[in-house]
């Protein structure tokens, strides 16, 4: 035997038991994402390495240090994307969406960033992208919120707290910054490597550190919020305004700062304490400088990104997950009886809507009566369809019910769509 291939550290395969939970929770989230109009719009994983270190920033932990990057046959660098927000606007611009259009779209997909693997941080993960484009109201950025806490809702989980903060604009981020660089030159002997080389190119971001130890030093921090301008302040108040009146509550950090460079104004973050330090579980914010920064018209813009594997935990924990899938109905087929008969009538049950398997091979030749019966069983049909050579002969199906007790029936084969309907209708 040859060796065994492993996959690859950090990303996963999701095997089907799992995949069915992807399949309801991304049911879910479409249905919720169409109630508030946002359409879907799928970009490349692959972009070229210059659009992310431009829109996220040269010094952040994610262009540092967790970038899949390469260089192609060709010579160009790319890079597997590490977030969507960059991906989107570069399509929405380079497609033309942008000239006067308000957009609002939903994406989803992979990511990569080469992080240590550990529950709930993987190096290929799974986003769900709302970003609404040319509206800069607080209104837009408050519905983005709410929208999330309805699919808390619909989801079922309670335990997801809102943290939010304002970055205000460059300028007062400006004026934070010096005094942010002049407290913590008073602590350098607290900072690591990492904080020290980002004290003069990027201070903002030390306070994002995951470093314990820092802790002390980034919550005595000069707060940006302090320095922000009657219009930012104004935007705040009244994003909080309408989260107030919609009884939704938040927790103003003003230490949250994100980890890309091109938020401005409102951040949030999504955190439940039920996933040690992989909280969180979605995060956004305004991004009203970064279309234009892209070589797009300025345009302001707001989004958020979920992490799918995280809310599946979350789901997990507090056993919210759907149960397995189950067909409606499983068919045993008797030996002798004619394979194309079976298959017509069951391909008549699948145009109403029903789900049915047949799976009347073994691994050598048929399976027997008993072992197909056995699988029916197993797979939490509700029926079997019971295809014996006398039925069959006489045109007829003995249909038995697996799960809800009742009597065994029997129905013309030409009749099955019919009682198709009506299982489907009880
Ligand atoms: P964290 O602080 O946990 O590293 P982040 O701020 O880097 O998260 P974002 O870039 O805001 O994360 O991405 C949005 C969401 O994607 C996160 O809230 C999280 O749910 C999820 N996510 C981010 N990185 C990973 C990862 N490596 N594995 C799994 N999910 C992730
Ligand atoms: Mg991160």
């Amino acid at each position: 035997m040859s060796e065994k291939i492993q996959a690859v550290r950090g990303m996963n395969d999701i095997l089907p038991d799992q995949a069915h939970w992807w399949e309801r929770f991304e049911d879910t989230v479409r249905d919720w994402l169409h109630a508030y109009g946002y359409r879907n719009i799928r970009m490349p994983v692959l972009e070229r390495t210059d659009l992310f270190v431009r829109s996220i920033g040269e010094v952040t932990d994610i262009v540092e240090k967790e970038m899949y990057t390469f260089t192609d046959i060709g010579g160009d660098s790319l890079t597997l994307r590490p977030e969507a927000t960059a991906g989107l606007l570069r399509a929405a611009i380079s497609n033309g969406m942008l000239r006067g259009a308000r957009l609002k779209l939903w994406t989803a997909g992979p990511m990569f960033r080469h992080e240590k693997p550990q529950k709930g941080r993987y190096r290929q993960f799974h986003q769900i992208g709302a970003e609404v484009l040319g509206f800069g109201g607080p209104e837009v950025d408050a519905e983005l919120i709410a929208m999330a806490h309805a699919l808390w809702q619909n989801l079922g989980l309670k335990d997801i707290r809102l943290e939010l903060n304002s970055l205000g604009q460059p300028e007062e981020r400006a004026a934070h910054r010096a005094a942010l660089i002049a407290h913590l030159e008073q602590h350098l002997d607290v900072l690591d490597e990492e904080a020290k080389r980002r004290l003069h190119s990027n201070p903002l971001r030390i306070l994002d550190t995951k470093n314990p130890a820092m802790q002390p030093v980034v919550e005595t921090a000069p707060k940006l919020i302090d320095f922000l301008g009657e219009a930012s302040l104004a935007h705040f108040n009244a994003v909080r305004s309408v989260l107030d009146a919609a009884g939704l509550p938040y927790e103003v950090n003003p230490r949250l700062v994100r980890g890309m460079d091109y938020y401005n104004l409102t951040v949030f973050e999504w955190v439940t304490t039920r996933l040690g330090s992989q909280g969180t579980v979605c995060g956004g914010g305004r991004y009203d400088g970064l279309i234009e920064q892209l070589g797009g018209k300025p345009n302001p813009a707001v989004g958020w990104g979920l992490g799918m594997e995280r809310l599946l935990l979350l789901l997990e924990e507090v056993g919210q997950l759907p149960g397995p899938a189950q067909p409606d109905a499983f068919a045993v087929v008797f030996p002798g009886v004619p394979l194309p008969t079976v298959m017509v009538a069951l391909e008549a049950l699948r145009a109403q809507g029903v789900s049915v398997v047949l799976n009347p091979a073994g691994k050598e030749g048929p399976a027997s009566p008993k072992s197909q019966f056995k699988k029916a069983d197993a797979s939490g049909a509700r029926f079997a369809l019971v295809f014996g050579p006398d039925e069959v002969a006489r045109g007829e199906v003995a249909i038995k019910p697996l799960r809800d007790g009742g009597e065994q029936q029997i129905r013309p084969l030409v009749d099955i769509a019919h009682w198709a309907v009506s299982l489907l209708q009880r």
